[in-house]
């Protein structure tokens, strides 16, 4: 007997329904297992067709989605990290972050960029989890907080897009530091009647949920994402308690009132405009006017 028997005759696609595939790429859903071109997933902003999973994105993609005909410019393009630590663990640190220049194309775990979106000016900070886990070392606070006083100076919002696994083992305490010093940054912003916007992916946790990333006038995600401090079994050893079904999910976050709402990635654009419409001040407060509100408040 045959191992494979063939039941109907003959195989009939009809012309519409058969596939294109110049690139011979498929992507494959984690979550529904659904199959679909690779250029169909693209075209789907990289979210799964059938079961809406967000595939994870970097900047590049990010920047593309948001930024009108994709066009940006962008900041301290060439910071890249120094050593101050010395710090050797499988390879020596600035080894590890040559090769994964050299692996991903990126110079640290974070890109910043301004630009229009639907018309409106906005300074935009993307993260990369591709390079060592997304992790917030000093590159990606610096170039955060100059980010945020190029919104400040241009009067513009500034949208911070986070995914990472918190701060950068090999920069220690340097790293911890980035934690305070874009906090104290986002303060100005908001002091100055700027609006910040958080957009939290999978993942964000650690010390980046500990700072920036938890610290804007709207803190929003896409479905699914995970966001936590912790990890979960440092939690359930701690508590030493079962965590709740669904703990660290966008929707679990949101439903304990740490998010303002989520956002499908395909209406993420119109959304972001809609709300920045509503928030951006109509007429920017000259300096003067700032000064003289600050002295009225301080009186
Ligand atoms: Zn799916």
């Amino acid at each position: 007997m045959p191992w494979f028997k063939r039941v109907e005759k003959g195989i009939h696609t009809p012309t519409e329904e058969k596939k294109e595939t110049p690139d011979g790429l498929w992507y494959k859903c984690p979550e529904c297992k659904a199959v679909t071109s690779m250029a169909e997933h693209r075209k789907n902003m990289h979210t799964c067709v059938k079961c809406d999973y967000h595939d994870r994105i970097g900047s590049k993609e990010y920047f593309a989605i948001l930024f009108d005909d994709n066009e940006f410019t962008e900041m301290d393009e060439h910071l890249t990290s120094g050593d101050p630590l010395e710090f050797v663990d499988s390879k020596p640190y600035p080894q590890r972050i040559v090769a994964t220049e050299r692996k991903t194309g990126l110079k640290d775990a974070v890109r910043t960029a301004y630009g229009k979106m639907n018309g409106q000016d906005i300074t935009i900070a993307s993260m990369d989890f591709a390079f060592i886990g997304g992790s917030m070392g000093s590159v990606v606070g610096e170039k955060i907080a100059r980010a945020i006083d190029y919104a400040r100076k241009n009067r513009m919002p500034f949208l911070m897009i986070s995914k990472s696994g918190g701060a950068r083992m090999m920069e220690a305490g340097f790293s911890l530091m980035q934690m305070a010093k874009t906090s104290a940054k986002l303060a100005l912003l908001a002091e100055e009647g700027l609006p910040y916007i958080s957009l939290l992916t999978d993942p964000t946790t650690g010390g980046v949920t500990a700072s920036y990333a938890m610290l804007g006038d709207f803190n929003i995600a896409e479905p699914g994402a995970l966001i936590g401090f912790a990890g979960p079994r440092v939690i359930k050893e701690t508590i030493g308690k079962d965590l709740p079904k669904g703990f660290q999910s966008a929707e679990f976050v949101l439903e304990h009132g740490f998010l303002d709402f989520i956002v499908d990635r395909k209406a993420m654009k119109q959304k972001l405009t809609d709300l920045l419409s509503m928030v951006m001040p109509q007429e920017a407060p000259a300096p003067e006017k700032l000064k003289k509100r600050k002295a009225a408040q301080a009186s």
